[in-house]
């Protein structure tokens, strides 16, 4: 019960944690191109061998 457990990554689900359904990774909202991987990159990266891939930042 600590005030400042917020966001250390505890096991429980965040509804507030945006993630892209392809890869998983974080996603931000853009106000022009909407949902867009962190790092302002628009297409899904593979997460095992770092490939771009042709699909684009989709919301789980
Ligand atoms: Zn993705």
């Amino acid at each position: 019960m600590t005030p400042t457990s917020v966001r250390s990554g505890a096991s429980t689900a965040q509804p507030t944690d945006p993630r892209c359904l392809h890869c998983k990774e974080p996603l931000v909202q853009d106000d022009i191109w909407g949902w867009m991987h962190e790092g302002q990159r628009y297409l899904c990266r593979d997460p095992r061998t770092g490939e771009l891939l042709t699909q684009a930042a989709t919301l789980i």
